[in-house]
């Protein structure tokens, strides 16, 4: 057990009070601050996660409709790997979306930690991890349809 300075009024305050006996502002012991960090540095290393997450797919979608076009105007586009490259286009245009909704998600997640409403902020997370890991398999399905239709495009020439 040991004393600290409550940060409200200044006073002594035991460790183990649950409040300051002296205004009643809640003491926060060590174990939930480091709870508290350990919350921070998840939500921040997952919204770095994140944002790679959103480079990649977000990326990965331009960089093909470049070369889709670029296909296209060639007229090399068979109709068998245009359909792939379609259907791969529409995966990583997918997993963008979840991307962004998982930023959404992990900023309501912060929102909820904040106001500590800590049983919806978990939720919230859930749903970010969620949300974070089917995008992750749309850009790897994105990825597989596009190879599919490489070769099929490969193919032909
Ligand atoms: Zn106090």
């Amino acid at each position: 057990m040991a004393l600290i300075k409550c940060l409200d009024c200044g006073k002594d305050v035991s460790t183990e009070a649950a409040a300051c006996p002296h205004c009643g502002r809640p003491v926060k012991t060590p174990g939930q601050i480091d709870r508290v960090k350990k919350y921070d540095t998840v939500v921040s290393s997952g919204q770095s996660a994140l944002r790679a997450l959103l480079t990649l797919d977000g990326g990965a979608t331009i960089a093909f409709l470049t070369f889709i076009g670029h296909l296209w105007d060639k007229g090399t586009l068979s109709s068998e790997s245009s359909h792939l490259f379609v259907a791969a286009l529409q995966m990583f245009i997918y997993g963008t979306l979840l991307a962004v909704l998982a930023y959404g998600t992990i900023f309501l997640t912060n929102c909820l930690s904040s106001v500590e409403w800590h049983r919806s902020a978990n939720a919230m997370f859930s749903v970010t991890v969620l949300l974070g890991f089917t995008s992750v398999g749309c850009f790897l399905a994105a990825s597989w349809r596009a190879v599919e239709g490489l070769q099929a495009a490969t193919k032909l020439i």
